[in-house]
């Protein structure tokens, strides 16, 4: 009999992870709490590690319908205006390694995988909040409301930065503040003035805060996002909603000219208050038993190495080889799911502790962005560029 997952969560990780499991050869049901699926309006930026699953899942095609490719990443002086480094995307990426380099609307991709989840076969159970957890030797079992609890061989907890399965399993309180409000907007190319629209990514440094923008829904709109530092009030979970341009041009006051236009140009905004994990600590808050998490839910991550979404499907990619296994007598649940863990914690650890010092060096300040200036002018691409991170896993 096929074995059975359930996934708890239908973000883009619990999509990629019910695709990776149903194409290994699991029956898969996924329980999401939320009445329809939805990503928030917002863009993603996927490195070719991550594009290069997508393609290994059949999704090429889809990806090149919506998603923009750009040519290069410029990275700006947020004061000045003026340029510090370049990375060469594009054709440059896809050659060195093996994918391109793609910036997405989070909707446009949670479609894309939806859509392929469903023609995998997967059992999906909207409005479905799942609260109870238990397992044993033989199995795993949760249970949603009234309906009565459901069984399965592996559940994989991809619900998420407040995930409800991690406080299960592992006990370890809420994630924590990072101090930094993300201002997300998405705004029309059309209905920018000429000089403002853009085909590539560029990332604007300064002083306590930066500035990205890229392309995404295959080019028609430009996302910006502009991080500052700044305290959310008390209630963080699910921290999210609309505010005033006047706020975010505040924080920006000593940013130059285009950098302003541009946040005038956007006509709304939303704000969201970032928060994180210290880097894992070891595999087991990866998987236990009869359970694995997934995406945010095992590894929230500040976005500053735009890779969190990509670490989750890399995750679910690591999980299908796992399960793929599930054929020889020799390998239980357990040592699958402990593979798993052990191929996966470290690289997430690793990116996690990367993207909390970019965070520093991007938004450094006196002798500190002096030398990043400096190193940024005269190594440009080779400091840029990063092989172990899109030549990986
Ligand atoms: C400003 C910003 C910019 C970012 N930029 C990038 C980027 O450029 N590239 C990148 O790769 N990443 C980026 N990220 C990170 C990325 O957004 C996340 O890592 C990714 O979306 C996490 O996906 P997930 O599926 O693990 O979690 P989520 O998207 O949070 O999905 C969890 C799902 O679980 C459901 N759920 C929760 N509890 C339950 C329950 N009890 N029962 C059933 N369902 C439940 C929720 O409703 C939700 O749908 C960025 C993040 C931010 C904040």
């Amino acid at each position: 009999m096929t074995q059975q997952a359930l996934i708890a969560g239908g973000g883009i990780g619990g999509l990629a992870a019910a695709l990776a499991t149903a194409r290994a050869g699991w029956g898969v049901r996924l329980y999401e709490r939320a009445p329809f699926f939805s990503e928030v309006g917002a863009g993603i930026q996927l490195g070719p590690n991550v594009v290069r699953v997508l393609h290994d899942w059949g999704l090429a095609n889809g990806l090149a319908r919506v998603a923009a490719f750009p040519r290069q990443l410029t990275v700006r002086s947020a004061t000045s205006g003026d340029t510090l480094g370049r990375l060469r995307l594009g054709e440059t990426m896809a050659k060195r390694y093996g994918a391109p380099y793609a910036t997405v609307h989070r909707a446009d991709l949670h479609a894309l995988l939806l859509d392929a989840v469903r023609q995998a076969g997967v059992t999906l159970r909207l409005n479905h909040t799942l609260s109870r957890f238990s397992q044993d030797a033989n199995a795993v079992t949760v249970q949603s409301g009234d309906d009565p609890p459901v069984e399965a061989e592996v559940l994989v907890g991809a619900d998420g930065l407040w995930s409800p399965v991690r406080q299960w399993l592992l006990g370890d309180g809420p994630p924590r503040s990072t101090g930094h409000l993300a201002y997300r907007a998405l705004v029309r190319q059309a209905e920018l003035p000429q000089a403002l629209r853009s085909t590539d990514v560029s990332a604007w440094l300064g002083p306590r805060l930066h500035v990205v923008q890229y392309p995404v829904h295959g080019g028609e709109w430009l996302n910006v996002v502009a991080i500052v530092h700044g305290e959310a009030p008390g209630d963080l979970d699910n921290w999210d909603r609309g505010t005033e341009a006047q706020d975010l041009l505040a924080a920006l006051s000593g940013a130059c000219v285009p950098l302003q236009n541009l946040v005038r140009a956007v006509p709304a905004w939303r704000l969201w208050a970032l928060c994180d994990r210290p880097p894992m600590q070891g595999a087991y808050q990866h998987a236990l038993g009869r359970v694995a998490l997934l995406g945010d839910a095992a590894h929230p991550m500040r976005p500053y190495l735009a890779q969190g979404a990509g670490m989750a499907i890399e995750d679910a990619a690591e999980l299908g080889r796992v399960l793929a296994q599930a054929l020889d007598p020799a390998l239980d649940v357990p040592t699958m799911l402990n593979r798993y863990a052990l191929n996966r914690w470290q690289r997430n650890a690793r990116v996690q502790a990367r993207a909390i010092r970019n965070g520093q060096i991007f938004h450094a300040d006196g002798v500190v962005r002096w030398g990043r200036d400096l190193s940024m002018r005269l190594l440009g691409e080779r400091l840029l560029d990063m092989p172990w991170l899109y030549g990986g896993p």
